[in-house]
């Protein structure tokens, strides 16, 4: 049963060896390979921290480990701590934030959140956002070594996962503070491995799609920002990262949702509210007809994900009776060794190109326009 996890582990064993036996310096570390190691630290629950539930001391552990692994590589950590209310409850937990200079104030912004949720299903958060926070880790690393054309600003929010509540924080106070004034791009990484196909997104060019989310900022449709262009200047990243094959996809249009255009259930959603322009990255499958249809909530035609899948009609054999659609976030599937047994080798794949793909980005001043 733990196969998956000494491949991973022995993955990022070997990470480690070639790392020390390079002589060539930074130049030689494949942050991309890093950020599998990085995922076995959060997401493996013997070796690593494993579910970590919104305001919970599992969260907490996992913010101690992101304060230690960002301060290490030589960041001053903004820690941000905030309350929300759940029913009753007043919680709290506590947002990260790092910075890189870059040679102009403009900056970009990246954000993974750290917590987990499905933990009663088994989740250990693998993807959900392990591969997120793993990804986002190894790009603050590796930016260190970097000359920027623009400053990046990398935020790891808590609490997303029962009401966007670190982001939503965030962005009120970076508002009343003056803080979003030179962000120019935000990019948002949620699930970006584990599901068939990882695509891009762009927000919804409906401001109804986000107006309770923005309301909850006191934020109106005059501030909302649907444009498209970090979503395209992405792809661009993409293709020059992995070719015209293996770039992004962009989902086709499905009722409700024009081609390449997102609803407001992540942490883009305070950001565009915000008046910024968005692109949102998540692997799933928008070719299966899922349970409330071309969705992309069903993440995988991998049939061992489903009682039964109809391949020939791209859905459930029993769309009645069907209690598994395909779905790895939340669910007993989110693991790394559930993972590695339904998917050989994908997630640290998608880990290293989207890595690599957002490095290309912010380390080129090309992609995207500086206005
Ligand atoms: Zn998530």
């Amino acid at each position: 049963m733990k196969k998956g996890i000494i491949s991973l582990l022995s993955l990022s064993v070997l990470i480690g060896l070639s790392g020390c036996n390079s002589d060539s310096g930074s130049e030689s570390i494949d942050y991309g390979k890093k950020a599998t190691g990085y995922l076995v630290d959060i997401a493996d629950e013997i070796e690593g921290i494993g579910a970590r539930e919104a305001s919970t001391p599992e969260e907490e552990a996992m913010g101690n480990w992101l304060y230690d692994k960002l301060t290490g590589f030589g960041y001053d950590v903004e820690v941000q701590p905030f309350t929300y209310q759940k029913g009753d409850k007043l919680l709290s937990s506590k947002n990260f934030i790092v910075e890189k200079q870059g040679a102009s104030e403009k900056t970009i912004v990246l954000a993974a959140h750290y917590d987990s949720t499905g933990s009663d299903h088994g989740s250990l958060g693998a993807t959900d956002n392990g591969a997120g926070v793993a990804a986002a880790v190894a790009i603050a690393e590796s930016l260190m070594q970097e000359s920027l054309p623009y400053t990046v600003r990398i935020l790891f929010p808590g609490a997303e996962e029962n009401g966007l509540n670190g982001s939503l924080h965030y962005v009120r106070q970076a508002l009343d503070n003056d803080q979003l004034d030179n962000v120019i791009a935000m990019i948002n990484y949620d699930t970006v491995g584990g599901g068939d196909y990882v695509y891009v997104h762009a927000a919804h060019s409906d401001y109804a799609e986000y107006q309770s989310t923005c309301e909850k900022l006191g934020l109106g449709e005059a501030d909302y920002n649907a444009q498209p262009h970090v979503r395209d200047a992405m792809l661009q990243a993409s293709i020059a990262v992995k070719g015209e094959e293996g770039q992004y996809t962009v989902h086709p249009a499905f009722p409700g949702y024009p081609e390449g255009e997102t609803g407001s259930w992540s942490d883009h959603a305070g950001f565009a509210c915000a008046g910024i322009p968005i692109a949102y990255v998540e692997a799933t499958n928008f070719d299966i007809n899922g349970k409330w249809g071309f969705d992309g909530y069903s993440q995988t035609v991998n049939p061992a994900a489903w009682d039964c899948y109809d391949a020939e009609n791209k859905t459930a054999c029993d769309r009645e009776n069907e209690t598994r659609w395909g779905k790895i976030w939340h669910t007993e599937f989110d693991r790394l060794d559930k993972l590695e047994e339904l998917f050989p080798g994908r997630v640290e794949q998608q880990l290293s190109d989207n890595v690599n793909i957002v490095l290309e980005l912010m380390t080129s001043a090309g992609y995207i326009s500086d206005k």
